[in-house]
């Protein structure tokens, strides 16, 4: 006989809970069971992350120790590491400006960080608009919106990346920067510079009202550049336990782009890789954080493994 899910103590099946109440019961007791830091490792690992980032660039300014000096488009650490934005080296080069050699340094510094690690981990790890993309995902949920309301193409965000680059050239600036809800949340937490604010709050109120995960999942595009810099990169996760998997939906619900999970964890077609092959994946591991079937690991792109070896000795809720 299998163990009760959280969901059957409550008297209601995972994939059929039946109102938002219950949803957040069930969702509760599976914090509770494993714990609060199992439950949000990663979570709380990003958050130090993304901070980490901005505190770096703080002591300098607060305390007169410069560990990094600039912006996240191009800075120096230490006085020794440059680094700078490759999206901004390719307008600077779209715009017909060739860059410092520094500059050009720092750039490939970058590109080959996240060509080699992941593309995407910059939006769950680095970006500071990513705390609010968030921030209204969460609320989206905390007041029950469940459609997803206006939804543009994935795609879109590669024409809008192309509209970057063209208008680069079409103006011979770096245009785009004046308006990146990225450069703008920097300069706003860094060097208190509130001009363009509305934009930041703007991509907030577009998430929380027109379009669930609208702004990182669809249009912005730094997270396209990225996610095309990483394809191959070697970070992925792999749905390994996927044997475990008991429908509850969990890994959907928080995944910045579910689209990605369904191969990996459907095995479809049939005996597809557990591995999360889409370049879109942010590798946030928030999907490690939620299944309490432990389907999900942090892996590189060449593991061979298709299960779990062992999913059966997987602890049951009740062991636990
Ligand atoms: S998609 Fe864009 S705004 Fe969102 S986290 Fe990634 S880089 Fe930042
Ligand atoms: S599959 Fe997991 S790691 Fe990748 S974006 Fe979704 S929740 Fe994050």
């Amino acid at each position: 006989m299998t163990a009760a899910t959280p969901a059957e103590k409550l008297g209601a099946k995972p994939a059929h809970v039946p109102n938002r109440k219950a949803r957040a019961d069930v969702n509760a007791l599976k914090t509770r069971e494993r714990g609060i830091w199992a439950a949000n490792r990663y979570l709380i690992l990003r958050r130090l992350s993304q901070a980490l980032v901005v505190a770096l660039f703080l002591t300098g300014p607060l305390f007169g120790v410069w560990i990094a000096r600039g912006t996240l488009a191009s800075s120096m650490t230490l006085d020794m590491l440059p680094l700078t934005d490759p999206l901004m080296l390719a307008q600077m080069l779209a715009a017909g400006h060739w860059p410092e050699g520094l500059a050009l340094i720092g750039g490939a510094i970058v590109a080959l960080f996240y060509a080699l690690v992941s593309g995407r981990a910059y939006c769950a790890w680095v970006c500071p608009i990513n705390p609010v993309t968030d921030l209204a995902h969460w609320t989206r949920q905390k007041l029950g919106i469940q459609s997803k309301g206006w939804q543009p193409r994935k795609e879109t965000r590669y024409f809008v990346l192309g509209m970057v680059l063209a208008t680069a050239a079409a103006t011979g600036t770096i245009a785009w920067e004046l308006v990146n809800p990225i450069t703008i949340a920097f300069r706003a937490v860094v060097f208190g510079a509130t001009a363009g604010l509305t934009i930041v709050i703007g991509v907030f109120l577009f998430d929380l009202v027109v379009a669930r995960r609208g702004w990182c999942s669809h249009l912005c595009p730094v997270g396209a550049f990225y996610g095309l810099v990483g394809s191959k990169a070697l970070l992925k996760i792999s749905a390994v336990n996927r044997t475990a998997c008991d429908d509850c939906m969990d890994c959907f619900a928080v995944c910045p782009e579910p689209h990605v999970i369904t191969p990996a964890l459907r095995g479809a077609p049939a005996g597809a890789s557990p591995i999360v092959a889409a370049r879109d994946c942010t590798t946030c591991g928030r999907c490690i954080d939620v299944c309490s079937q432990d389907v999900f690991r942090f892996t590189h792109r060449f593991d061979p493994r298709t299960t779990d070896p062992a999913p059966a000795v997987t602890p049951t809720r009740e062991a636990v």
